[in-house]
């Protein structure tokens, strides 16, 4: 009897020891998702959390995942090649030299682009500049490349965006892909740097036109006209820019089929975009059998639109809102297909932002609230206009990049004026604009009486051959634009505050205020998957994260 009762109890405990075991999970996720969500504010996730949906992609991080609700961006100019860099670096453009999305470049003597490459060809469209691509400017190795290099480049990495930046940054130098979207044709497209052609999948992704039938559909809001008045500004406002060149601009926007065959850079700026880029991810999902290999795969997904939109009009429109919500489907139906491909807890997804962004500064205004604009182009001529006047020199400004002017010290010298004469010369004239909180040499950063939070960030996103001369800090709510739209790109939390949701294998459930930082993303990634940091890795693992 009582060794019955012995052989009882064993059989009960090796059947709960059993069931503490989760089923079907792997020692290594299959798969890594990266998500970055271009332009999106951190407060977003709470703003708009009523109407996000149980099963949409932000409560699902949510509710099931991780939140560091502390995240920002630890270097300016906070533009989106740095971000994307940043993020997968773990790095600054200090050590991994993607100073901006353009830089003045001081060794080549020209203005250059961040992913430009003329020694290679377009895959899909070889006619234009749109191929020439590949991340050969970016001086450090990413959390992808590690990932390669652990598996002795067994892992499948791909990046995936609408823009070229956000899809080659991420994928890093050895990945397996990159594609990006050609606004010349509607399609898809890669470069000679990873591929011959494209593959026949993509081919055929392309010959359906997905373009054509979303401009025949147009663009309405999702919920109801309530639902917007209770969230946002009136739909047409005078400070939202005319992004679809309508003689009566605002919802319902039912005449973008004017643009088939004619302009098919105009999709970008509707939630259509991330429809797009949602079908294309999960196409190459399914087509390159993601997650389905013995090594763990790597998809880094930018969604690119909810910057266009809100660049356009601004976070308090009826657009911007009706974005999120649109995108808070495809997100939710991107974690269904993830689920179908590999298994739910089978992969690691992260969900971030590569910047945030300010609101219009005529919003702003309207509510009594400090703001207003900066035009760096108008300012660039103005100096150059007046010191060629007073000075009689030629282009004494190169360029105005990420806040920055480089100086053309060539033409200084050939005047014979002393050169620091001329840069005192800037610095006053610039400290007399009313948006300019302070203006100094880049090269005196350290010695110039200012926030230390201020001078850490200009001094992590400065690069010698790629940065410019003098620096200049816009005050709170100024933005460099025109009267309409809006911008991001200097060290405020407006601009650097960005979400950063953890979700899948190997993540607790959670929240953390503690400050962490973009830099950190990569680290963590590291110890998640028992990988070696990228090479130029400055950030630390957000242990709160892990299980
Ligand atoms: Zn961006
Ligand atoms: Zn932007």
């Amino acid at each position: 009897m009582k060794i019955f009762s012995i052989l009882f109890s064993l059989i009960i405990i090796s059947l709960s020891a059993n069931s503490q075991k989760p089923k079907s999970v792997s020692t290594k996720p299959k798969l890594v998702v990266g998500i970055v969500i271009d332009q999106m504010r951190w407060d977003y996730l709470y703003r708009f959390q009523p109407l996000f949906k149980s099963n949409g992609g932000f409560k699902r991080m949510m509710n099931s995942g991780f939140s560091c609700d502390n995240t920002m961006v630890p270097y300016a100019p906070t533009v989106t090649a740095c971000g994307h860099t940043c993020i997968y670096t773990g790095s600054v453009p200090n050590i991994h030299g993607i100073v901006g999305n353009n830089w003045w470049d001081k060794s080549l003597n020209k203005l250059a682009y961040c992913t430009e490459d003329r020694s290679i060809e377009g895959v899909g469209n070889t006619k234009g500049d749109a191929g020439k691509m590949s991340p050969r400017n970016m001086l450090v190795t990413t959390i992808s490349d590690e990932l390669r290099l652990a598996t002795n480049f067994k892992s499948k990495v791909i990046g995936v965006a609408i823009k070229d930046r956000g899809a080659i940054l991420p994928a890093g130098h050895s990945a397996n892909a990159a594609y990006w979207y050609d606004k010349g044709t509607g399609s898809f497209i890669s470069s000679s740097y990873y591929m011959k052609e494209l593959p026949t999948w993509l081919n055929e992704f392309n010959k359906r036109k997905l373009v054509d039938s979303f401009y025949r559909l147009g663009w309405n809001i999702q919920l109801s006209k309530e639902t917007y008045l209770n969230y946002c500004t009136d739909d047409v406002k005078p400070y939202e820019y005319n992004a679809f060149e309508d003689s009566r601009p605002g919802f319902p926007y039912n005449n973008l089929s004017k643009f088939i065959n004619k302009d098919y850079s105009k999709i970008i700026s509707t939630p259509y975009g991330n429809t797009l880029t949602a079908e294309v991810a999960k196409a190459i999902l399914i087509n390159e059998k993601m997650g389905k290999g013995a090594e763990t795969d790597f998809l880094a997904i930018s969604f690119s639109s909810p910057d266009y939109v809100g660049h356009s009009f601004g976070p308090n429109s009826w657009e911007l809102l009706d974005c999120y919500i649109k995108l808070d489907d495809e997100l939710g139906k991107l974690f269904d297909a993830l689920d179908k491909q590999v298994g739910v807890s089978n992969y690691i997804s992260f969900l971030t932002a590569d910047h945030a962004v300010a609101h219009i500064p005529a919003f702003m205004q309207e509510h009594k609230l400090p703001g207003g604009t900066f035009d760096d182009n108008v300012e660039k001529n103005e100096i150059n206009k007046q010191l060629k006047g007073q000075f009689a020199i030629d282009t004494a400004i190169l360029s105005f990049e990420n806040y920055q002017l480089t100086i053309n010290k060539k033409s200084i010298q050939l005047s014979g004026i002393d050169e620091q004469k001329i840069v005192n010369w800037i610095i006053n004239y610039l400290k007399q604009n009313e948006a300019i909180l302070n203006v100094f040499e880049l090269n005196k950063l350290m010695g110039t009486p200012m926030n230390n939070t201020i001078k850490e960030r200009l001094a992590n996103g400065y690069f010698e051959n790629r940065s410019g001369d003098i620096q200049v800090i816009l005050k709170s709510g100024y933005i460099d634009g025109m009267k309409t739209g809006t911008t991001h790109g200097l060290w405020n939390p407006y601009d650097a505050h960005i979400p950063l949701l953890w979700y899948g294998w190997g993540i607790k459930k959670g929240s953390t205020h503690k400050e962490t930082y973009m830099t950190d993303i990569a680290a963590t990634l590291a110890a998640l998957l028992n990988i070696q940091m990228p090479s130029g890795c400055i950030g630390k693992v957000i242990e709160d994260v892990l299980k």
